[in-house]
């Protein structure tokens, strides 16, 4: 298990083993961002014969400490078992068989089941520590991998066959040279304002309010969405009988649930789930985060790529950003392994081109799908709230409404990674895609 390890380790002379593409760089890929989507990317590549440095401007402990869950998808977890992490994260995470999507009051309530989708199970929730964790243990044995940590990305100049990145570590600073940056460097990537790529998209009128609370009675390992006038309100079931509960609001509204008395907070709470889960519990603080749409226009130029957040950023609700980040790590990992076996530069544009073609439009699909179910839901408008309980009604009855909704909520639609691996769900000849 990696601990406390805040090392800034400088970088490794060439050793003859390495399988450097090109001698005069110090690394073949940088990755700037340690956070689940870098680490993923690091863990992916580990063993591909490239030399990778892994930068994250926070020391490499700081993502054990995180206690957030997310929903995880049935795709991340192939992903994660083609990493041969699986195994390990599974026990400490929960499996849901169930997802409940309910609007305000309206009695058309929608169960989706796994016999919906024709899986064994419809997704998993788990926690940040849990993930880092298991992609931190894996990564202890990468020969190829140097950590730069706590070290900051503070310039990036980018030359015919590098990009030069200069590294901000305790006081001095440092340059090293990779055959390519990946930025996994999170929302607000400084990589790819410097890189000049511009963003499509916009700040919601909402923000979220997250806990972990534990009600009295069991939580039944389902995944509830709760669709209210304010917005969605999703309770994530965890191991211990807690959930994560995700409040989504307008920006006023959402600070003062974040700011009232804990007694005031469990009553709305209990006032959502009209008391069915007993009496709630706080566990921990509560964190509010500002909610936003981005879709970065362009994901590589030469010797860049975006990942993750850096990349593209999502309404909250279904639980879908950190997913698709793995997902395009096991993208990316597939494009740069079949380029580097072909014996092309990997940082040219046309190899990182097939990991854009590949992702953009996948990705947007996605963010489409989160802003409508948004939009749609939080609003009043009667013909809206008449149309969209009918879907809901409709949707009960018919189950390629729900096969669908889920195959995008699970992450089957769409070209699988050679990374995803065969697990249960690939030998069901219900699961199909829909690419
Ligand atoms: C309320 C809420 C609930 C969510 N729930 C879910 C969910 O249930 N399921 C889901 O899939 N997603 C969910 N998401 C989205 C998810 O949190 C993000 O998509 C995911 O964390 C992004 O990971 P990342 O690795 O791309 O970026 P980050 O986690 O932001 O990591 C970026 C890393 O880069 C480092 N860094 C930044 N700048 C530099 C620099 N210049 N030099 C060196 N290092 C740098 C930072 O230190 C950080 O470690 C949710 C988001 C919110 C707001």
């Amino acid at each position: 298990m990696v601990l406390d390890q805040s090392v800034t380790v400088l970088p490794n002379p060439v050793t003859a083993s390495q399988q450097s593409n090109n001698s005069s760089l110090d690394y073949d890929v940088a990755i700037a961002g340690g956070g689940i989507v870098g680490l993923t990317l690091a863990c992916a590549l580990k063993d591909s014969g490239l030399r990778i440095a892994l930068i994250d401007a926070k020391p490499q402990s700081a993502g054990l400490e995180q206690r957030r869950a997310y929903a995880i998808t049935l795709m991340t977890g192939q992903i994660f078992s083609g990493l041969g992490i699986w195994d390990k994260i599974l026990p400490r995470i929960t499996t849901f068989k169930q997802i409940r999507l309910a609007d305000e009051t309206s009695p058309a309530v929608v169960n989706l089941q796994t016999d919906d989708l024709g899986t064994p199970e419809l997704g998993y929730v788990g926690e940040h520590f849990v993930l880092v964790q298991a992609l931190l243990e894996a990564l202890e044995t990468a020969e190829h991998l140097t950590w730069l940590c706590p070290a900051e990305v503070t310039q990036v100049d980018y030359q015919a066959d590098a990009a030069v990145l200069t590294l901000t570590i305790a006081e001095s600073t440092q340059q090293i040279r990779a055959g390519l940056l990946v930025a996994a460097d999170g929302s607000r990537s400084a990589i790819r304002q410097w890189a000049g790529i511009h963003t499509q998209g916009w700040q919601y009128w909402q923000s979220c309010v997250t806990a972990v609370i534990r009600p009295e009675a069991s939580h039944e390992n389902i995944a509830r969405e709760h669709f209210w006038e304010s917005g969605p309100f999703a309770t994530l079931p965890l191991p211990d009988n807690r959930c994560q509960i995700v409040l989504t609001a307008p920006h006023a509204q959402a600070k003062h649930w974040l700011d009232v008395d804990e007694s005031v907070f469990l009553a709305e709470l209990n006032r959502r789930y009209q008391g069915q889960l007993g009496k709630l519990e706080l566990v921990g603080d509560r964190a509010l985060f500002p909610v936003k749409l981005m879709q970065s226009r362009e994901y590589s130029r030469s010797r860049l790529a975006l990942v993750g957040d850096a990349a593209h950023c999502c309404h909250p609700v279904g639980g879908q950003g950190m997913n698709l980040g793995i997902r395009d790590a096991a993208a990316l990992t597939q494009v740069l392994k079949t380029a580097h076996q072909r014996g092309e530069d990997i940082g040219d544009l046309r190899v990182l081109k097939r990991y854009e073609r590949w992702r953009q439009f996948e990705n947007l699909i996605i963010l489409g799908f989160t802003d409508l179910l948004d939009r749609c839901f939080s609003n009043h408008w009667l013909p809206l709230v008449a149309i969209r309980r009918l879907g809901l009604r409709t949707m009960r009855q018919l189950r390629p409404l729900k096969t669908l909704a889920l195959q995008l909520m699970t992450g089957l639609s769409g070209r699988s990674p050679d990374l995803a691996e065969a697990t249960s769900l690939k030998n069901d000849p219900a699961n199909v895609s829909l690419s």
